[in-house]
Protein backbone atom coordinates (compact mmCIF):
# COMPACT_ATOMS: atom_id res chain seq x y z
CA UNK A 1 0.00 0.00 0.00
CA UNK A 2 1.36 2.97 -1.31
CA UNK A 3 -0.12 6.17 -1.75
CA UNK A 4 0.33 10.32 -2.06
CA UNK A 5 3.07 11.00 0.96
CA UNK A 6 1.81 7.35 2.89
CA UNK A 7 5.25 6.53 4.63
CA UNK A 8 6.00 2.82 5.32
CA UNK A 9 8.60 1.24 7.77
CA UNK A 10 8.91 -2.22 8.16
CA UNK A 11 11.34 -3.39 10.79
CA UNK A 12 12.91 -6.74 10.19
CA UNK A 13 11.68 -8.22 13.94
CA UNK A 14 8.48 -8.82 14.29
CA UNK A 15 5.95 -7.09 15.39
CA UNK A 16 2.64 -4.30 15.40
CA UNK A 17 1.42 -2.29 12.90
CA UNK A 18 0.17 1.06 13.97
CA UNK A 19 -0.59 4.84 11.97
CA UNK A 20 0.52 8.14 13.06
CA UNK A 21 -2.17 10.63 10.91
CA UNK A 22 -1.15 14.17 10.90
CA UNK A 23 -2.40 17.29 8.67
CA UNK A 24 -5.89 15.84 8.65
CA UNK A 25 -6.96 19.23 9.13
CA UNK A 26 -4.54 21.14 7.29
CA UNK A 27 -4.31 24.33 9.56
CA UNK A 28 -3.18 21.79 11.88
CA UNK A 29 0.51 22.42 11.70
CA UNK A 30 1.92 21.33 15.20
CA UNK A 31 1.66 17.30 13.82
CA UNK A 32 2.60 17.86 10.69
CA UNK A 33 6.03 19.37 11.76
CA UNK A 34 6.55 16.61 14.87
CA UNK A 35 5.86 13.69 12.47
CA UNK A 36 8.42 15.21 9.52
CA UNK A 37 11.04 15.55 12.09
CA UNK A 38 10.63 11.80 13.58
CA UNK A 39 11.16 10.37 10.43
CA UNK A 40 14.03 12.16 10.25
CA UNK A 41 15.51 10.55 13.06
CA UNK A 42 13.58 7.56 14.45
CA UNK A 43 14.64 4.15 14.27
CA UNK A 44 12.12 1.26 14.16
CA UNK A 45 13.06 -1.71 16.21
CA UNK A 46 10.00 -3.71 15.45
CA UNK A 47 7.08 -4.05 13.68
CA UNK A 48 5.04 -1.52 10.84
CA UNK A 49 4.48 1.56 10.78
CA UNK A 50 2.87 4.20 8.81
CA UNK A 51 3.39 7.92 8.69
CA UNK A 52 0.89 9.50 7.03
CA UNK A 53 0.43 13.44 5.89
CA UNK A 54 -3.86 12.71 5.12
CA UNK A 55 -4.92 16.01 3.47
CA UNK A 56 -1.30 16.97 1.58
CA UNK A 57 -3.37 19.69 -0.56
CA UNK A 58 -4.81 21.15 2.72
CA UNK A 59 -1.69 21.03 3.72
CA UNK A 60 0.48 22.91 1.42
CA UNK A 61 -2.70 26.01 1.04
CA UNK A 62 -2.79 25.75 4.97
CA UNK A 63 -7.08 25.46 4.85
CA UNK A 64 -8.55 23.28 7.50
CA UNK A 65 -10.27 21.25 4.72
CA UNK A 66 -10.34 21.46 0.44
CA UNK A 67 -14.27 20.50 0.00
CA UNK A 68 -15.18 18.38 2.58
CA UNK A 69 -14.01 17.76 6.83
CA UNK A 70 -12.06 14.80 6.30
CA UNK A 71 -12.42 13.66 9.35
CA UNK A 72 -16.16 12.93 9.17
CA UNK A 73 -15.59 10.63 5.72
CA UNK A 74 -14.41 7.28 7.87
CA UNK A 75 -17.23 4.91 7.53
CA UNK A 76 -17.23 1.88 5.49
CA UNK A 77 -20.19 3.13 3.26
CA UNK A 78 -18.39 6.53 2.00
CA UNK A 79 -18.88 6.30 -1.65
CA UNK A 80 -18.28 10.17 -2.16
CA UNK A 81 -16.98 11.88 -4.52
CA UNK A 82 -14.87 14.75 -3.25
CA UNK A 83 -10.90 13.96 -3.07
CA UNK A 84 -11.45 14.01 0.63
CA UNK A 85 -13.61 11.17 -0.16
CA UNK A 86 -10.76 9.47 -2.20
CA UNK A 87 -8.30 10.01 0.63
CA UNK A 88 -10.72 8.86 3.01
CA UNK A 89 -11.43 5.22 1.37
CA UNK A 90 -7.44 5.02 0.76
CA UNK A 91 -7.10 5.64 4.46
CA UNK A 92 -8.98 3.48 6.00
CA UNK A 93 -7.22 0.62 3.56
CA UNK A 94 -4.19 1.64 6.07
CA UNK A 95 -6.09 1.75 9.18
CA UNK A 96 -7.52 -1.84 8.56
CA UNK A 97 -4.30 -3.43 8.83
CA UNK A 98 -2.99 -1.53 11.77
CA UNK A 99 -3.60 -2.58 15.31
CA UNK A 100 -3.72 1.26 16.63
CA UNK A 101 -3.91 5.04 15.15
CA UNK A 102 -2.65 8.33 16.58
CA UNK A 103 -3.95 11.37 14.55
CA UNK A 104 -2.35 14.88 15.40
CA UNK A 105 -4.49 17.58 15.61
CA UNK A 106 -4.99 21.05 16.97
CA UNK A 107 -7.19 24.12 17.97
CA UNK A 108 -7.84 27.40 16.98
CA UNK A 109 -7.79 29.24 20.26
CA UNK A 110 -5.18 30.78 22.38
CA UNK A 111 -5.51 28.53 25.39
CA UNK A 112 -2.83 26.30 26.63
CA UNK A 113 -4.95 23.18 27.35
CA UNK A 114 -3.87 20.59 24.90
CA UNK A 115 -6.34 17.51 25.33
CA UNK A 116 -7.29 14.25 24.00
CA UNK A 117 -10.59 12.05 22.55
CA UNK A 118 -10.37 8.71 22.71
CA UNK A 119 -12.15 5.53 23.82
CA UNK A 120 -12.44 2.13 24.71
CA UNK A 121 -9.09 0.33 24.34
CA UNK A 122 -6.87 3.85 23.92
CA UNK A 123 -7.60 4.91 27.43
CA UNK A 124 -4.78 2.78 28.92
CA UNK A 125 -2.32 4.57 26.46
CA UNK A 126 -3.94 8.01 26.73
CA UNK A 127 -3.58 8.00 30.88
CA UNK A 128 0.21 7.69 29.80
CA UNK A 129 0.44 10.61 27.86
CA UNK A 130 1.30 14.40 28.80
CA UNK A 131 -2.44 16.00 28.62
CA UNK A 132 -4.51 17.39 30.94
CA UNK A 133 -7.85 16.44 29.91
CA UNK A 134 -9.37 13.49 28.29
CA UNK A 135 -13.06 13.22 25.95
CA UNK A 136 -14.12 10.10 25.94
CA UNK A 137 -17.62 8.74 24.37
CA UNK A 138 -17.47 10.58 21.10
CA UNK A 139 -18.37 7.41 18.97
CA UNK A 140 -21.53 7.62 19.84
CA UNK A 141 -22.07 11.28 19.05
CA UNK A 142 -19.79 12.00 15.87
CA UNK A 143 -19.65 9.38 13.37
CA UNK A 144 -16.70 9.28 10.69
CA UNK A 145 -13.94 10.53 12.66
CA UNK A 146 -10.87 8.12 12.20
CA UNK A 147 -10.32 7.48 16.53
CA UNK A 148 -14.11 6.32 15.63
CA UNK A 149 -13.21 4.05 12.82
CA UNK A 150 -10.73 2.57 14.79
CA UNK A 151 -12.99 1.98 18.08
CA UNK A 152 -15.76 0.50 16.23
CA UNK A 153 -13.21 -1.91 15.00
CA UNK A 154 -12.19 -2.43 19.01
CA UNK A 155 -9.14 -0.67 18.03
CA UNK A 156 -7.33 1.87 20.13
CA UNK A 157 -7.59 5.19 18.18
CA UNK A 158 -6.37 8.62 20.05
CA UNK A 159 -7.05 12.16 18.41
CA UNK A 160 -4.29 14.28 19.95
CA UNK A 161 -5.27 18.08 20.16
CA UNK A 162 -2.09 19.00 20.58
CA UNK A 163 -2.74 22.56 21.17
CA UNK A 164 -3.48 25.91 19.73
CA UNK A 165 -3.25 25.90 15.83
CA UNK A 166 -1.70 29.64 15.81
CA UNK A 167 1.54 28.63 17.45
CA UNK A 168 2.33 25.11 16.18
CA UNK A 169 6.43 25.68 17.09
CA UNK A 170 5.52 25.69 20.63
CA UNK A 171 3.19 22.72 20.59
CA UNK A 172 5.39 20.63 18.10
CA UNK A 173 7.11 18.89 20.46
CA UNK A 174 4.25 17.64 22.78
CA UNK A 175 3.50 16.04 19.28
CA UNK A 176 6.61 14.34 18.60
CA UNK A 177 7.06 13.60 22.10
CA UNK A 178 3.80 11.99 21.57
CA UNK A 179 4.28 10.10 18.47
CA UNK A 180 7.53 8.38 20.44
CA UNK A 181 5.52 7.19 23.81
CA UNK A 182 2.95 6.11 20.99
CA UNK A 183 5.63 3.86 18.78
CA UNK A 184 7.14 2.80 22.66
CA UNK A 185 3.30 1.98 23.71
CA UNK A 186 3.29 -1.11 21.30
CA UNK A 187 6.76 -2.38 21.50
CA UNK A 188 8.16 -0.19 18.19
CA UNK A 189 10.73 1.72 19.55
CA UNK A 190 13.05 0.79 22.80
CA UNK A 191 13.97 4.34 23.36
CA UNK A 192 10.80 6.50 23.93
CA UNK A 193 10.93 9.84 26.39
CA UNK A 194 9.17 7.81 29.78
CA UNK A 195 5.21 7.49 30.19
CA UNK A 196 3.65 10.49 32.14
CA UNK A 197 1.37 10.36 35.01
CA UNK A 198 0.08 13.96 35.93
CA UNK A 199 -3.03 14.15 37.17
CA UNK A 200 -5.73 14.27 34.19
CA UNK A 201 -9.84 15.35 34.09
CA UNK A 202 -12.08 13.22 32.07
CA UNK A 203 -15.05 13.90 30.18
CA UNK A 204 -17.97 12.45 28.70
CA UNK A 205 -19.27 13.24 25.03
CA UNK A 206 -22.87 15.13 24.87
CA UNK A 207 -24.17 17.63 22.59
CA UNK A 208 -22.95 18.24 19.11
CA UNK A 209 -24.25 21.36 17.75
CA UNK A 210 -24.79 21.60 13.52
CA UNK A 211 -25.58 25.48 12.65
CA UNK A 212 -28.53 26.00 11.27
CA UNK A 213 -28.93 29.74 10.43
CA UNK A 214 -27.77 32.79 9.31
CA UNK A 215 -27.66 34.20 12.87
CA UNK A 216 -25.67 31.80 15.32
CA UNK A 217 -23.87 33.67 18.13
CA UNK A 218 -22.08 32.88 21.29
CA UNK A 219 -23.06 35.21 24.95
CA UNK A 220 -19.33 35.63 24.52
CA UNK A 221 -16.05 34.26 23.89
CA UNK A 222 -15.58 30.89 24.86
CA UNK A 223 -12.64 28.44 24.79
CA UNK A 224 -12.16 24.88 25.32
CA UNK A 225 -13.26 24.02 28.83
CA UNK A 226 -14.76 26.53 29.44
CA UNK A 227 -17.47 25.79 32.09
CA UNK A 228 -21.03 26.72 31.27
CA UNK A 229 -23.35 28.44 33.47
CA UNK A 230 -26.19 26.22 34.33
CA UNK A 231 -29.79 27.27 33.51
CA UNK A 232 -27.89 30.58 31.43
CA UNK A 233 -28.51 30.35 27.56
CA UNK A 234 -24.77 30.40 26.15
CA UNK A 235 -25.78 30.75 22.35
CA UNK A 236 -28.53 31.38 20.15
CA UNK A 237 -29.09 29.80 16.53
CA UNK A 238 -31.87 31.77 14.40
CA UNK A 239 -34.98 30.84 16.76
CA UNK A 240 -33.26 28.32 19.15
CA UNK A 241 -31.60 29.09 21.84
CA UNK A 242 -29.05 26.98 23.68
CA UNK A 243 -29.38 26.49 27.63
CA UNK A 244 -26.34 25.01 29.87
CA UNK A 245 -27.66 22.45 32.15
CA UNK A 246 -25.45 21.43 35.19
CA UNK A 247 -21.65 20.28 35.02
CA UNK A 248 -21.74 21.19 31.26
CA UNK A 249 -18.41 22.34 29.58
CA UNK A 250 -18.08 23.53 25.80
CA UNK A 251 -15.55 22.20 23.64
CA UNK A 252 -14.20 23.79 19.76
CA UNK A 253 -16.47 26.94 19.88
CA UNK A 254 -17.02 27.89 16.43
CA UNK A 255 -19.33 30.89 15.92
CA UNK A 256 -18.42 31.55 12.55
CA UNK A 257 -19.31 28.58 10.49
CA UNK A 258 -21.58 27.67 7.81
CA UNK A 259 -24.97 26.02 7.75
CA UNK A 260 -24.65 22.79 8.23
CA UNK A 261 -21.16 22.80 9.98
CA UNK A 262 -20.59 22.09 13.89
CA UNK A 263 -20.88 25.18 15.97
CA UNK A 264 -19.55 23.34 19.13
CA UNK A 265 -20.00 20.35 21.34
CA UNK A 266 -20.40 19.44 24.96
CA UNK A 267 -18.85 17.45 27.79
CA UNK A 268 -19.48 17.13 31.10
CA UNK A 269 -16.86 16.10 33.87
CA UNK A 270 -16.96 12.23 34.78
CA UNK A 271 -14.10 11.99 37.70
CA UNK A 272 -13.27 14.95 40.06
ZN1 LIG B 1 -8.32 18.65 13.54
Amino acid sequence: MTGELITKVISAKPGKTVAVFAGIHGNEKAGVMALEKVLKTFQLDAGTAYFVIANPEAVKLNVRFIEKNLNRLFFTSNDGQTTEDERARELMKVLDECDALLDLHGYNGEEDSPFIITDGEGLELASKLDFGYIITGINKAGDGATDCYMTEQKKPGLCLECGSNFHPEKYAALAEKSIYQFLKFYGLVESAPGFDSREQKLFKTGEIAIRQSETFAFDREYQNFDELKSGAVFATDGENKYTAKENEYIIFPRPNQKIGQESFMLVSRINS
